[in-house]
């Protein structure tokens, strides 16, 4: 390691005490490498400041030494983008304080580091609901959720993480701190700086608190799992529900064939939901703050209509909480069982809402085309348009071999998403894994700008280097190469 190195892990050490400058090997690994193991990261030391003042004095002090600083939450990112290939890792756990909870303002400030459920948890206590919700919020952090623009499970009625911040903190690229930490509903004093931020992935400023909106928490709730023939007549049904139910439909996501059938082979417990097979599932979700209000009486009259229209086949809707709870574990487990059906190229799409039905049909048909015997496994925030186009490999094919395909199956979904003007990163982010494929699918103006800013913001490209945005002088050379 260079002198210029060691003398910066040694300044960073004074301030921060040498527990805080992680550099040996063993400790370090769980901050290099992700849940799904596409990218093995190499850093200098992991460094964990406990204050925003300590952010600036880490940037700095990289800042001076020319060291690359990939900013990290909780490591539950699926695209590398919190993977060092240099430098170090800053980590934001230690800043995990809860600033201030306040329920005129509807309003919560929180650092960076609070994990996910802890937020939900202290808004729950001032009997309020902040949405946000994702598989991983037992683990990932705020910063790292505003980071992403994350999404998941209640995008449809509260709108995704950029729609749920009012305010941020963050620390620039040259160290200075911006407090932005304003929770107000209007704010017109020129332009709007926290959405930079949002969804930067680390590569603009490391974001240290935040003021998010708090919502009424709910007080009626009911589920129900729903059959029907296609994803055309679950694009129907959805349509019905938003007219007669407005704001309630708080989730409508949905799960193929194929996808039930894995959760029913694999999770452990799971329980088949109605006596049949459908082609397509929706699991619906209805919710209010009023406890008065009879949603169990209201969904089942629109499920009857649409039963009697031959829109849906067969209905259950949960007579209990538990029951409600069962049949969100059937679509929530599936992030997790379907890797035990081997090899898995994975898209995380998003098209315009009246495209999502044929956006379904017409790429799962591109697919099989291209490989008999793949599985599709297109499911997800089907109300959101956002749907993960998962294959999974066909039965007999080795898993390496499948993998090798990753680049070909790209091209077909993506370029099906361009043509109907859709996205080719819905929540997950670029990170590395979809570096090329932004640089190909995104407008060149837009490219242009999102560089111009990048040059701004962090001359010395020292924030996340390489992620989001390919150095200009270094083509990319990162694919995935397990699953
Ligand atoms: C089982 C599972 C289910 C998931 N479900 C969903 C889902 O439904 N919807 C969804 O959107 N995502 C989902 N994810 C992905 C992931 O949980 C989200 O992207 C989450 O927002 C990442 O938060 P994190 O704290 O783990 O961030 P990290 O993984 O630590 O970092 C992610 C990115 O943000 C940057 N970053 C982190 N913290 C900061 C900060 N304070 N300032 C600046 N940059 C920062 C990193 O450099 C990196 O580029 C899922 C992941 C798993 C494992």
């Amino acid at each position: 390691m260079p002198d210029t190195h060691l003398e910066l892990l040694d300044s960073l050490s004074q301030r921060l005490g040498n527990q805080q400058v992680i550099r040996d090997s063993v400790a370090m690994e769980g901050y290099l490498v992700e849940e799904r193991k596409l990218y093995r990261g190499t850093a200098m030391a992991v460094v964990r400041p406990g204050s925003t003042e300590d952010v600036a004095f880490v940037v700095r002090e990289c800042a001076k030494a020319g060291v690359a600083i990939v900013p990290q939450g909780g490591n539950t990112g699926l695209v590398g983008g919190g993977v060092p290939r240099s430098g170090i890792v800053l980590s934001l756990e230690r800043l995990d304080r809860i600033r201030e909870v306040d329920p005129f303002n509807a309003t919560i400030t929180v650092e960076a580091g609070c994990i996910l459920k802890a937020v939900q948890d202290e808004a729950e206590k001032a009997d309020c609901l902040f949405p946000l919700s994702l598989a991983s919020e037992g683990s990932c952090r705020i910063g790292g959720n505003i980071a992403t623009n994350a999404g998941g499970v209640n995008v449809l009625r509260y709108g995704n993480t950029r729609d749920l911040v009012l305010g941020l903190e963050v620390v620039l690229a040259d160290g200075r701190i911006w407090n932005g930490l304003k929770g107000l509903r209007k704010d017109n004093m020129g332009y709007d700086l926290k959405n930079l931020f949002i969804g930067s992935e680390g590569t603009l400023g490391i974001v240290t608190a935040a003021v998010l909106k708090l919502f009424p928490h709910p007080k009626a709730r009911t589920v129900a799992f729903v059959g029907c023939a296609s994803p055309h007549a679950a694009l129907d049904l959805f349509e019905r529900l938003r007219q007669r139910t407005g704001d309630q439909l708080t989730a409508f996501e949905f799960m193929p064939r194929f996808a039930l059938q894995v959760v029913l082979r694999h999770a452990a417990g799971a329980v088949r939901p109605l006596a049949g097979e459908h082609e397509a599932y929706a699991l619906i979700e209805l919710s209010s703050p009023d406890p008065g209000i009879d949603l169990r009486e209201r969904l089942e009259r629109v499920l009857g209509e649409a039963l009697e229209a031959g829109i849906v086949e067969d209905a259950v809707l949960a007579a209990s909480e538990a029951q409600g709870d069962a049949l969100w574990t059937l679509r929530e487990s599936l992030a997790h069982v379907q890797r035990l059906e081997g090899g898995s190229i994975k898209h995380d799409v998003a098209v315009p809402v009246s495209r999502v039905a044929d956006f379904i049909v017409t790429a799962t048909q591109a697919c099989e085309e291209a490989m008999p015997g793949v599985r599709v496994c297109a499911f997800g925030h089907f109300g959101d348009g956002n749907i993960h186009f998962n294959l999974s490999q066909p039965v007999s094919m080795e898993k390496a071999a499948f993998l090798r395909q990753w680049e070909r199956f790209n091209r077909i979904v993506h370029d099906i998403v361009d043509g109907m003007n859709g996205s080719i990163s819905a929540e997950h982010g670029i990170g590395l894994i979809k570096r090329d494929e932004l640089a190909r699918y995104k407008d060149p103006v837009a490219l242009d700008l999102m560089r111009t800013l990048k040059r701004t913001l962090d001359p010395h490209n020292i924030l996340n280097p390489g992620k989001v945005l390919a150095p200009e002088a270094d083509l990319p050379s990162d694919l995935p190469s397990s699953s």
